[in-house]
């Protein structure tokens, strides 16, 4: 995607509009690649994470929506306590390359990804006061893009919430990163959630550079990074006492906020009817019932789920979309012990999944209601004075029924969010 109309083509080192000198690539997406920038200038932050446009019409009209967006999230009431869990601009400009102008906008600099967090904890999940702490910054966000700005995400997910750090973490990051280059290693794609914050594995971060002196060897050589986190993982195995199942612990100031405003919209002005990735999506978007903020509320009520036990809360199966859709429907039926039929017959898409209430070429005798509360007692061997309450809260973000389900305020008055405060 290099190419006219695609990325700007960047390297470490370079510096743009004479202000950022690039330090490393954090990231990338369809639209964009985003880069972790020293602000040379002294005006605004040291850091920045710098998101710069693929140069063809239709991606820099979209990045002008999403400027707009944030631009409202920046300007509309930064008193709210929900504010500081949004990803905020700081500036936009425009930048020339071989392959076109390239829309760029510089943001907050943040550190790992909930998804970074999971992978960290081996898919074992989060120890529930830290997903707690986790959900609640997330409502307090939404509340505020709900509330006051009046905007959907309509992509909530573990990768579109990042955890805040330091300029310490920072300026380590970048130190790291010279010392791959130096010996010619492949840039690491992503960061070591423990490196920053994790204090359980604090100890463990050091053993980058032990894993890093053993491939000095390897100078010269280009060394996949995913074959990197995959050593690392197997190091760290290595080294922490077998907890079975056990949960990771994480530090108790952990602050969130939620980024990628990039398929965002308006309630009153939508782009598209299809929103939401896969596993995240809101019943009333699979069945074409109309959308708005209570969609984002259904992701929280997944994410949530996926934070504490480490797996998904429904993961449909299914190469097309529409068998991938019923799949979906059947898992939220076993969950919720069924769906309701006024609900089931309200959307654009009902008549190809539902007939008088029940869904259309399934045999009833192979699905197994399997209720939140027992899939934590049972699977995951929680307690049950634990699962009750979380399932309760669970129960009421994946309500099927938008009108009825909770909305981010009223979450955060939720028990399971309030116990322990
Ligand atoms: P796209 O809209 O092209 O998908 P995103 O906004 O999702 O782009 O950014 C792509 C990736 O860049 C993210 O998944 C994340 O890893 C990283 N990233 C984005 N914004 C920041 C930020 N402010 N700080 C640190 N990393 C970021
Ligand atoms: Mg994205």
């Amino acid at each position: 995607d290099y190419n006219s109309g695609g990325y700007m083509p960047i390297n470490i080192g370079d510096i743009l509009k004479g202000q950022f000198k690039v330090c490393r690539k954090l990231g990338w997406g369809h639209f964009s690649t985003v880069w972790l920038c020293q602000n040379l200038v002294d005006d605004g932050p040291t850091y920045v994470a710098l998101k710069i446009c693929k140069s063809a019409q239709m991606f820099a009209a979209v990045a002008q929506d999403e400027i707009k967006l944030l631009n409202e999230t920046k300007l509309i009431n930064a008193g709210h306590v929900g504010y500081k869990h949004i990803v905020q601009m700081v500036d936009t400009f425009r930048l020339m390359s071989v392959n076109g102008i390239h829309t760029a906008i510089s943001m907050e600099i943040m550190g790992p990804s909930l998804l970074h967090l999971l992978i960290q904890s081996d898919f074992r999940g989060i120890h529930l006061d830290g997903v707690r702490r986790i959900v609640s910054q997330v409502l307090k966000g939404l509340t505020y893009l709900h509330e006051a700005c009046r905007i959907i995400h309509t992509d909530i997910k573990p990768e579109n919430i990042l955890i805040k750090v330091d300029e310490n973490y920072i300026r380590s990051i970048i130190g790291k990163t010279e010392k791959f280059a130096e010996l010619g290693l492949d840039m690491p794609r992503s960061y070591v959630a423990s490196d920053c914050w994790t204090d359980q594995n604090r100890e463990l971060a050091d053993s980058d550079e032990d894993i890093l002196s053993r491939f000095e060897g390897q100078r010269g050589q280009s060394y996949p990074y995913d074959k990197f986190l995959g050593e690392l993982t197997d190091f760290r195995k290595r080294h922490t006492e077998p907890r079975l199942n056990a949960p990771m612990w994480i530090s108790p100031n952990i602050e969130i906020k939620i980024a990628d405003l990039g398929n965002a919209c308006w309630e009153e002005h939508h782009f598209s009817s299809e929103i939401q990735t896969r596993q995240y999506r809101a019943l009333e978007v699979i069945l074409g019932s109309g959308y708005s903020f209570p969609a984002d509320i259904w992701s929280v009520g997944c994410m949530a789920f996926e934070m504490a036990t480490g797996e998904m809360l429904f993961s449909p199966k299914g190469d097309r979309e529409s068998s991938a859709n019923l799949d979906h429907l059947c898992l939220i039926w076993e969950t919720l012990d069924g769906i309701p039929q006024y609900i089931t017959e309200k959307g654009a898409n009902s008549r190809h999944y539902f007939g008088n209430g029940e869904l259309l070429g399934v045999d009833k005798t192979l699905l197994r209601i399997w209720r939140i509360e027992d899939v934590l007692v049972e699977k995951y061997r929680w307690k049950r004075v634990d699962a009750i309450p979380f399932a309760g809260f669970l129960e009421s973000l994946i309500e099927p029924d938008p009108a009825l389900r909770l909305s981010a305020s009223m979450a955060l008055q939720n028990e399971w969010i309030t116990m322990n405060e």
